[in-house]
């Protein structure tokens, strides 16, 4: 057995600094992104890292009204399913785009979000 080539700590440690890194599966060919221990198409452990450019479309988001428990401040905010330009999509919260002109389509850029040292996904406009 050899280790994951992009731990899910590897991937976070390069989101911060502004590298969205997905692993793409060398045996079919299929993208993963946050990194997983074996390919959801075919469940090997192939993986080879890419680097993915940080530019995609919303494909689909929804407005978070009710904040979760400890983010009471923060709403209303969008998170969105982003199609990115290699063909994965992730979910990542929405940053600098009024709700208001949201859409389907959208196009944005990955940008990292720092919160009490934890780093998450977040996309902003390109
Ligand atoms: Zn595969």
């Amino acid at each position: 057995m050899t280790e994951p080539v992009v731990t899910q700590q590897k991937f976070f440690e390069q989101a911060r600094q502004g590298q969205l890194t997905a692993v793409r599966c060398g045996r079919c060919g299929a993208l993963a992104i946050p990194p997983k221990q074996f390919c959801p198409e075919c469940s090997q452990r192939a993986w080879e890292p890419t680097s993915l450019s940080g530019r995609g479309t919303i494909a689909s988001y929804t407005v978070i009204r009710v904040a979760p428990r400890g983010h009471a401040g923060e709403v209303p905010y969008a998170i969105a399913a982003v199609q990115l330009e290699e063909g994965v999509s992730m979910l990542g919260r929405v940053v600098d785009i009024p709700l208001e002109t949201l859409a389907v389509g959208l196009p944005v850029r990955f940008r990292p979000l720092t919160y009490n040292g934890q780093t998450t996904v977040g996309f902003g406009p390109r």
